[in-house]
């Protein structure tokens, strides 16, 4: 019997109120990890309603107060590190590799947050002698987040630190395909004396659960990180009562390498970015330009490096790339890649599914090189979020910016060469939220995160991040003791 999970409400683990669930998969072996209740509209009213409850006495909290219960939260994680990673990994298929740094990376985030929340103020207005005005930051109340399954764990707690440490409520609905963690969580904020009602964790479909948040009117703002056709549907859903939105949506980002980039590196730059959490990455490029004149030393350096990438069994320590995190994603992957040789791509590498004993059982894709490619295929301008590739080649640095921002995409690009004048040119014509140089998936907690066009909009990390947040409020005090209207002289 696998272990039935409960959500958090009202400070209650509970089930669903009509007692169904939902089946976890470890993608590495098709097995049951565990069952999550299916909840829906009912579930999702009276998560939003324990929130509304327990806001007055959260938002009045000072930041250092909630920080330290944040903290106490965070030390539990800690002891729980090991369990927490293996859960992360059997429920997602990120490699142990991968998972076992996120909890350290989490306490990371929640000292940096507490840090930088206590930081931010409000300002004082030079209006005039008779006057003082002056701005606040206040929360907005319950907000809701809706996060995706290519970081279960981490994408919860980066929306959902910088919301409670601002004073606000929250309701999380984690993905369906793996939500354990973020229920686990929810139970440490139990142990950690988090008052009830501060954060639920609500686990049922998208298309229910999901939009009943969305829609709910007590619900102030939605944070949402994944697909861009899902977040359109968000953004046309909160309309109905005009609701704030956050949107991190996907990408189909461009790898950029000039005539004089140190190859070596870029090679290795290009072989982790893309292939890193088998390419389910928001961030990964998918689109590689490289000049002309180093094209077929990119690809013969490229392929030799890829073929190194260990994959197989993601609790294996050694494993650099485990399998795609559910069946319907990994067919998806795989249409994708015929579609490509349909469309006339040369594939150069994998494309197809490994056959190891390691990998028979799981949702395997080996790591896929496509070369001779056009911007135009569709491939090649959809985000396919696995490990697929395509090569093109470019004559000038203008063409590669042209190339970079023919996507309806708008998330992030890197540019590999020694002239950095030259990138930095690129990097002011890129439109995305994002230009590495010499470097490609590289993060920090102090550095924004965030896109344009169909890449979304608004900030995680950094301060920014409290932005989205709070609502500032203006206060306008009177210094005189009249106010002087414009019908002063008309009541006397
Ligand atoms: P989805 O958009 O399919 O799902 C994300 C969340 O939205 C899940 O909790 C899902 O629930 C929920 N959801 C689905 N349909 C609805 C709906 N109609 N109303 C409300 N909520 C809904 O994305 P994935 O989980 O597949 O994640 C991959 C995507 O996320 C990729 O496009 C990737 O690029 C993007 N992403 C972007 C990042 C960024 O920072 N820009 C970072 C990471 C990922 P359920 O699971 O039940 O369907």
């Amino acid at each position: 019997m696998e272990t039935e999970y409960r959500v958090l409400i009202g400070g209650e683990l509970v089930k669903a109120s009509t007692g169904e669930t939902m089946k976890v998969i470890n993608p590495a072996n098709g097995t049951t990890v565990g069952e999550v209740p299916k909840c829906g509209e009912a579930e999702i009213n009276e998560a939003v309603e324990s929130a509304r409850k327990a806001f007055p006495a959260w938002a009045s909290k000072t930041i250092a107060e909630r920080g330290k219960m944040l903290i106490k939260l965070s030390d539990i994680l800690l002891f729980h590190r090991e369990e927490m990673a293996r859960m992360e990994t059997m429920q997602y298929g990120g490699p142990l590799r991968k998972t076992s740094g996120e909890i350290p990376a989490s306490r990371e985030l929640i000292e940096y947050m507490i840090g930088v929340a206590r930081s931010k103020t409000g300002e004082t207005l030079p209006i005039g002698p008779s006057c003082n005005a002056m701005t606040v930051r206040e929360p907005l109340g319950v907000v809701g987040l809706i996060t995706p399954w290519n970081f279960p764990f981490i994408t919860v707690l980066a929306k959902l630190i910088p919301a409670l440490l601002t004073g606000n409520t929250c309701v999380v609905k984690p993905p369906s395909t793996a939500p354990i963690t973020a229920l686990k969580l929810g139970e440490f904020t139990i142990e950690a004396g988090m008052p009830p009602g501060a954060v639920n964790i609500v686990t049922g479909p998208g298309p229910v659960a999901g939009e009943a948040l969305v829609k709910h009117p007590g619900v102030a703002k939605i944070g949402f990180t994944g697909d861009s056709a899902v977040g359109k549907r968000i953004m046309s859903l909160a309309g109905g009562t005009v609701k704030p939105v956050c949107m991190e949506l996907g990408g189909k980002n461009a790898f950029i390498i000039l005539a004089d980039a140190d190859i070596d590196s870029a090679v290795e730059g290009a072989v982790w970015s893309a292939f890193y959490n088998s390419g389910q990455n928001c961030a990964s490029p998918s689109r590689f330009l490289i000049h002309e004149s180093i094209y077929e030393e990119f690809n013969d350096k490229f392929i030799a490096a890829t073929k190194k990438v260990k994959y197989g069994d993601p609790l294996n320590p050694e494993t650099m790339m485990g399998p795609l995190a559910y069946r319907e994603h990994r067919d998806s992957v795989e249409r994708y890649i015929e579609m490509a040789k349909k469309e006339g791509a040369k594939l150069l590498l994998g494309g197809e599914r490994p056959d190891t004993p390691e990998t028979k059982d799981g949702f395997f894709v080996a790591p896929t090189i496509f070369g001779d490619c056009q911007s135009q295929m569709r491939f090649m301008q959809e985000e396919i979020f696995g490990p697929v590739v395509g090569l093109m080649r470019f004559k000038t640095p203008e063409e590669a910016v042209n190339l970079a921002n023919d996507t309806r995409y708008g998330l992030c690009a890197s540019v590999w060469t020694k002239e950095i004048r030259t990138a930095l040119v690129m990097a002011s014509k890129i439109q995305v939220g994002t230009v590495w140089v010499n470097q490609h998936l590289a993060f920090s907690f102090e550095i924004p995160w965030g896109g344009c066009k169909e890449s979304g909009f608004g900030k995680e990390n950094s301060t920014l991040v409290l932005d989205e947040y709070t609502m500032i409020k203006h206060i306008w005090i009177d210094l005189v003791g009249t106010p002087a209207t414009p019908w002063q002289n008309s009541l006397k």
